[in-house]
């Protein structure tokens, strides 16, 4: 073929060169951007995110080292593979032992100081002191978090649970599995809870136990590179990655709430988009001893070690007579609605916030002085209803609480100050059990409202804090509420005597109108209580929460990665859109390389363009057939990854001779050390020499592709793609020859919307 033919199989239209998501400050990247990106746009997905790759290469490399190391090898494998599982469960455990013990000293006390402050003055003219005292210590301790996830590691903010939720849908998130993401998150939720935020230590286990499992399979670290190990090696895969990464997901809800099938079913619903039969029972194995390990950490630390009684971080508590009668159930059913409803508020407020956020509090020190302000604005909101809501209960209405008698008679302490001076999980317990009178109407309806509008509020701050707790308490808040009322209705009925059971139906209401999740939250919220035969009603009040809920808006999660433009796939195709075909969707004509091509050919590719992947064609095949007027490339013989040139390029394999196979000088080895962070081009410096050279790509690349005819229609495409989770799809023609390439993001782009029962396909724009 002569220059000017190969000339023609390049690509003109993509010249521009962009850098990859990892090199690019997200900050300097939305001020370059500023024009062409619209901020807090929920309609644009963007370029920068790449996707892992979860195709197994089966290139000539791999094909020897299978034969070299045999079968005794799959066995090794297979135990590492539990062995690293129960790790993951039992390092899991630790993280949030770690992260409880500490919330649970710092807290004692931080509330016994304000305690004793508030003790100490009786007159309303010596309020400043506690009150400063209050504030000083919930800023100075959001201050260190703000500072943390502000400035050493942005990623590490809020739950993670969206950033996890992407990476199992295969996208790269830089940066989301690194040690130091851990350390600030860890940092981070206790000072967020210790500082009195609205926010829990729950849903950063998730991310925690991600982080986890990443760290322990590959056996090194990026923070800390002297921490590589070189072993395990072999693990040094995406998919083997990933499968670790859900398990590490589940081991997190697990600790978090002591409930591992919960865990399992979280990474089903919300996370891994990949599934098969043993995984899932790795997982559950790993979420199993994840649960157990902190169970007896946890025990010995309260005293009574062999006890078993602390499943989780948080701890519904037990419900003892957890029983309802057929008619309660229409009442769970409204609960539910009105959770859906409170639920799409938040969402649409919490929306509305957030792109307030990416548009105006840019500069890193305006994101901790918002984090203080919310931080001393809570402190502000629970003091002043202490002063103002006089809600006093004879001591011993609960003998639980620590009372604060505050401005109450001798031998009474103050409701709300009960409410507001503990840590949000015990709120959660006091409102499911507390006795019937231990709350006035009033004062939870005012809680509720306030905790509601301040976790609206806090969540997307730039500290670390999940939303789980906030969204239980106040729906643990109006949901008591409806058990009192209940109560005062039907003064004379049996089965409404119980606002604690209310409360719990009115937290599962609030959590399911809030996050969507339907199937992995009624079993958390089963094992978190104990109590099965009260499945029914959690289910049907999750189900109507997200029916309502869903009519409106979507969940938090998926809110937030669309404003962060993320490329998610969907489970299902978009409908009927049978007659789009894929040579509508795919890009043409795609940049291919032959399977003997130049070296400076490739450079001069991956220096000019972004791909990631490239079909390998045979050279000798007559190229430029021009069928249904679509012009093809040349015969497919693989594909090739970006990752792979730059390995092979680095290495300088340009002459390899057989002996090279047969020393080892060329095995999977080399693309192993060098994952996950491959490097760029530009890093590689070549003489002139090297480049007049060619390269084979034969021995590396992965001689069979998937492939799809031009004709497939989108929902095939769509399907073959998720469903192997794959990162190219090659399009062809009758002859086999390349026509065209679809990716992620010509998926994506063609997002469902339902809005107020109303549903539709809309195609977004790629920035
Ligand atoms: P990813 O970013 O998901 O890791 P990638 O970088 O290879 O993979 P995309 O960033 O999704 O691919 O590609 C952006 C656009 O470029 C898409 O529309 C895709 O179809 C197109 N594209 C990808 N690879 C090629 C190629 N080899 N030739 C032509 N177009 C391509
Ligand atoms: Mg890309």
């Amino acid at each position: 073929m002569n220059t000017d033919d190969r000339e023609q199989l390049i690509p003109r239209r993509r010249s521009t060169r962009t850098e990859g998501i990892n090199d690019v400050d997200p900050v300097s990247y939305l001020k370059q951007n500023e024009g062409a990106v619209p901020i807090g746009s929920l309609n644009v997905l963007s370029s920068q995110f790449e996707s892992l790759d979860y195709d197994i290469c089966e290139n000539k490399l791999l094909m020897n080292e299978a034969v070299v190391r045999g079968y005794a090898f799959v066995t090794h494998k297979s135990l590492a593979r539990w062995l690293i599982f129960l790790m993951i469960g039992v390092c899991t455990a630790f993280v949030g032992i770690f992260i409880n013990i500490s919330i649970e000293q710092l807290s004692d006390i931080k509330y016994s100081t304000i305690k004793s402050f508030l003790d100490s003055c009786s007159a309303k003219e010596c309020m400043y002191k506690p009150y400063f005292v209050w504030v000083g210590i919930n800023a100075a301790s959001v201050l260190v978090g703000s500072l943390l996830v502000t400035f050493c590691e942005p990623i590490a903010l809020g739950s993670g649970i969206p950033q996890v939720k992407c990476y199992l849908n295969g996208i790269k998130m830089p940066r989301i599995v690194r040690i130091k993401t851990l350390f600030v998150k860890t940092i981070g939720v206790i000072s967020t809870v210790v500082g009195g935020l609205c926010a829990g230590k729950e849903g950063p286990m998730i991310h925690s136990g991600a982080v986890v499992a990443a760290g322990i399979s590959q056996g090194k670290s990026t923070t800390f590179s002297f921490l590589d190990l070189s072993i395990l090696t072999y693990f040094r895969e995406d998919h083997e990655k990933r499968d670790f990464v859900s398990g590490g997901a589940a081991a997190g809800v697990a600790s978090a709430f002591g409930a591992p099938v919960g865990g399992v079913l979280f990474s089903l619903e919300e996370g891994a988009s990949f599934w098969n039969q043993s995984l899932t029972w790795r997982i559950f194995f790993a979420s199993i001893i994840s649960t157990f390990t902190l169970n007896i950490v946890l025990s010995a630390y309260h005293g009574h070690p062999g006890d078993l009684t602390f499943a989780g971080l948080l701890n519904f508590g037990e419900f003892t007579k957890l029983s309802y009668e057929i008619f309660e159930l229409p009442f769970f059913l409204m609960m539910g609605a009105f959770g859906g409803l409170t639920g799409a508020l938040f969402n649409h407020i919490n929306y509305k916030i957030t792109v307030f956020r990416m548009r105006y509090i840019r500069p890193r020190w305006l994101k901790v002085m918002e984090a203080l302000s919310v931080a001393a604005l809570s402190a502000t909101v629970a003091l002043l209803m202490m002063f103002w809501i006089s809600d006093c209960k004879s001591l011993g209405t609960d003998p639980t609480t620590t009372p604060v008698q505050l401005y109450c008679g001798d031998g009474e302490y103050n409701t709300i100050a009960s409410l507001w001076l503990q840590v949000p999980e015990a709120t959660v317990r006091s409102l499911f059990h507390d006795p019937n009178g231990a709350h006035n109407m009033s004062s939870l309806a005012y809680f509720a409202v306030v905790y509601y509008i301040l976790s609206i509020w806090t969540y997307g701050l730039s500290v670390s804090g999940g939303l789980f707790i906030p969204c239980l308490v106040t729906g643990a808040a109006w949901g008591r509420l409806v058990g009192l009322s209940l109560e005062t209705f039907f003064p004379d009925c049996s089965w409404c005597m119980d606002p604690g059971k209310y409360a719990l139906v009115g937290a599962a209401a609030q959590l399911g109108g809030v996050v969507r999740m339907t199937i992995s939250l009624t079993v958390i919220m089963i094992e978190a209580t104990g109590n099965i035969s009260f499945g029914l009603p959690l289910m049907i009040t999750l189900i109507m929460a997200k029916w309502v809920g869903d009519y409106f808006n979507e969940g938090i999660y998926d809110i937030h990665i669309q404003l962060s433009g993320v490329p998610l796939l969907a489970w299902e195709p978009p409908p009927l859109n049978y007659q789009v075909q894929a040579s509508a969707i795919m890009s043409h004509p795609p940049c291919v390389l032959r399977t003997v091509e130049s070296v400076r050919h490739i450079v001069s590719v991956l220096q000019r363009d972004t791909f990631n992947g490239f079909p390998v064609i045979d050279p000798h095949s007559k190229s430029s057939n021009t069928m249904d007027g679509i012009r093809s490339s040349g015969r497919l013989r693989g594909l090739i990854l970006r990752s792979q040139l730059i390995v092979l390029l680095q290495n300088k394999l340009f002459n390899i001779a057989s002996s090279d196979w047969e020393n080892g000088r060329i095995s999977m080895k080399i693309f192993r050390k060098a994952y996950p962070r491959y490097g760029t081009i530009d890093e590689i410096t070549l003489t002139e020499e090297e480049l007049s050279y060619t390269l084979d790509l034969r021995p590396f690349m992965n001689p069979s592709p998937y492939t799809i005819p031009v004709t497939a229609s989108l929902p095939r495409v769509f399907r073959l793609f998720r469903a192997l989770g794959l990162r190219h799809l090659i399009v062809v023609n009758d002859f086999n020859e390349v026509v065209g390439m679809v990716t992620r993001k010509d998926l994506a782009r063609y997002r469902v919307w339902r809005h107020f029962g109303r549903t539709g396909v809309e195609e977004l724009k790629i920035s």
